[in-house]
């Protein structure tokens, strides 16, 4: 069962770009858990620190990995008509032509220093072309494209590359097979020396043996076709200019290793390219631009909603409540979010939390209008907790009246009675205890009780401005001050 269960998430694994969100079934998923192997969106995520670009996953709080798309690269060597084709935007065919057409107007004794520079300006190029495609592009360069790609170490990897090619052209005056020899070897090695400098950003990676092996070790025997290709493409220009040696002119033969070399030195450097793009993961190789910029996640302020709702499709209650009481202590007069927390210590039983959170919802209830809502949650809440009373004065008062008007009078006086003891200095005590002496003498015939408590307010109360009120409906039930019985 658990095989098969790996066994599934393995397909998954595979199909990346299909992937959704386990909680948002229409979302795509941006991010995995290899702990509980679960793919989650953006929302289902929990930032920790704020320097941290990585989020935590809710359910084990462990480091997510981000679903790159790199499952949906396709590898190089289904690209090699689009490497082909980049060389010629206007931009290149004009700078080949310029390379070509060069050696056959200037004076012979120029062509070695020609030769250097137009190499030179090659490579530059190429090296943008690299740049380019190791962003994952691979629609034509724009000139903007190239001329941010001229840095420092542009002009350095350029400079290397223009000498190899005027060295390697010196030595096959001499020695045909040395030249051969040297020129394969090269060739091998050159991808995985300029994805070295590359990836380091740093010229003395050229020649760092460990650099290289950690590229072989990324990329392993799919070095072969990229290295093949290499190969392959200096080696069928070689056979060219070979061929064309005897019938074209010195300038004219130079014309021509120039723009064909120069070419497949632009091919070279573009799959080369897109090779760092499409290893990018265990390259360890910073894709620039703007199609994968570092996912940072996008830190909502309703990303507590999506939290919650994880938390309780996965029965994570605890969870689920702890952040629910934040959620609601943030937003006290937001009646719905109180009710949801409210419900959901209902749902859990929590009959230590109930009443405090109660509290809380009633008053959002009440300081939103909602009286008899209000007044149906209480009843309810007195069902589950028969001796619940709202914490503060104010609020029994205004439940009362709601009671009141609703005619459940004995919840009405339940809520007032004793309001003195709880309370002894609340400013609305003589109304509140007025609308229950009201209460107790007309609704529950409670004439005696109702009597007491005016008698109360009348010796507490003498300097109220209802007080005349109060004496009054006290002498009706027939209550008699004591210097009545003087006169
Ligand atoms: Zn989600
Ligand atoms: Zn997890």
């Amino acid at each position: 069962m658990v095989f098969l269960f790996e066994l599934s998430q393995q397909k998954s694994a595979h199909n990346m770009a299909t992937d959704y969100c386990k909680y948002h079934p229409l979302v795509s998923a941006t991010w995995h858990c290899p702990a509980c192997h679960i793919s989650v969106c953006d929302d289902c995520t929990h930032m920790t620190g704020e320097m941290e670009n990585t989020p935590n996953c809710l359910l084990c709080n462990q480091p997510l990995t981000s679903i790159s798309h790199s499952a949906a690269i396709a590898p190089f060597w289904q690209h090699y008509t689009d490497f082909m084709r980049l060389a010629f935007n206007p931009m290149g065919i004009l700078c080949l032509l310029l390379m070509v057409v060069l050696p056959t107007l200037a004076p012979s004794g120029l062509l070695l220093p020609i030769a250097g520079g137009a190499y030179f300006v090659l490579s530059v190029y190429g090296w943008a072309l690299l740049q380019h495609t190791a962003t994952g592009n691979l629609k034509l360069p724009t000139l903007q494209n190239i001329s941010q790609s001229i840095s420092k170490l542009a002009l350095e990897v350029s400079v290397i590359v223009a000498l190899v090619f005027v060295l390697l052209g010196i030595l096959a005056l001499k020695s045909v097979v040395a030249a051969t020899v040297i020129s394969g070897l090269l060739l091998v090695l050159a991808p995985v020396m300029l994805m070295a400098v590359a990836i380091d950003k740093s010229m003395s990676s050229l020649w760092q043996h460990h650099a290289w092996l950690h590229i072989w070790g990324a990329m392993q025997l799919m070095y072969v076709p990229l290295a093949g290709i290499a190969v392959v493409l200096f080696a069928v220009i070689y056979a060219v200019t070979n061929l064309m040696a005897d019938i074209l002119p010195v300038g004219g033969l130079q014309g021509l290793k120039q723009g064909l070399y120069g070419y497949g030195l632009w091919v070279m450097m573009a799959v080369t390219g897109y090779a760092l793009f499409q290893f990018q993961k265990p390259l360890h190789f910073e894709v620039l631009g703007k199609r994968n910029k570092k996912r940072v996640v996008n830190r909502k302020l309703d990303n507590q909603a999506a939290r919650l709702e994880v938390y309780l499709k996965e029965g994570l209650y605890d969870r689920a409540a702890a952040l629910m009481k934040v959620v609601a202590e943030k937003q006290k007069k937001n009646p719905e979010i109180q009710e949801r927390y409210y419900q959901l210590l209902v749902f859990m039983q929590d009959k230590e939390q109930i009443p405090y959170q109660a509290t809380s919802y009633l008053e959002a209830l009440l300081e939103t209008g909602q009286h008899s809502l209000a007044l149906q949650v209480l009843i309810k809440l007195q069902f589950l907790i028969p001796d619940f009373r709202p914490q503060t004065p104010d609020m029994c008062f205004e439940l009362a009246k709601a009671c009141a008007e609703q005619k459940d009078y004995p919840r009405a006086v339940s809520l007032l009675r004793d309001m003195h003891k709880d309370s002894p200095h609340y400013a609305n005590l003589p109304e509140a205890y007025l609308l229950l002496a009201k209460l107790l003498y007309d609704k529950m015939n409670e004439k005696h009780d109702a009597l007491e408590i005016l008698e109360y307010l009348v010796l507490r109360f003498k300097k109220h401005p209802r007080h005349p009120q109060i004496e009054h409906f006290w002498r009706q039930l027939g209550g008699k001050p004591k210097n009545d019985f003087m006169d």
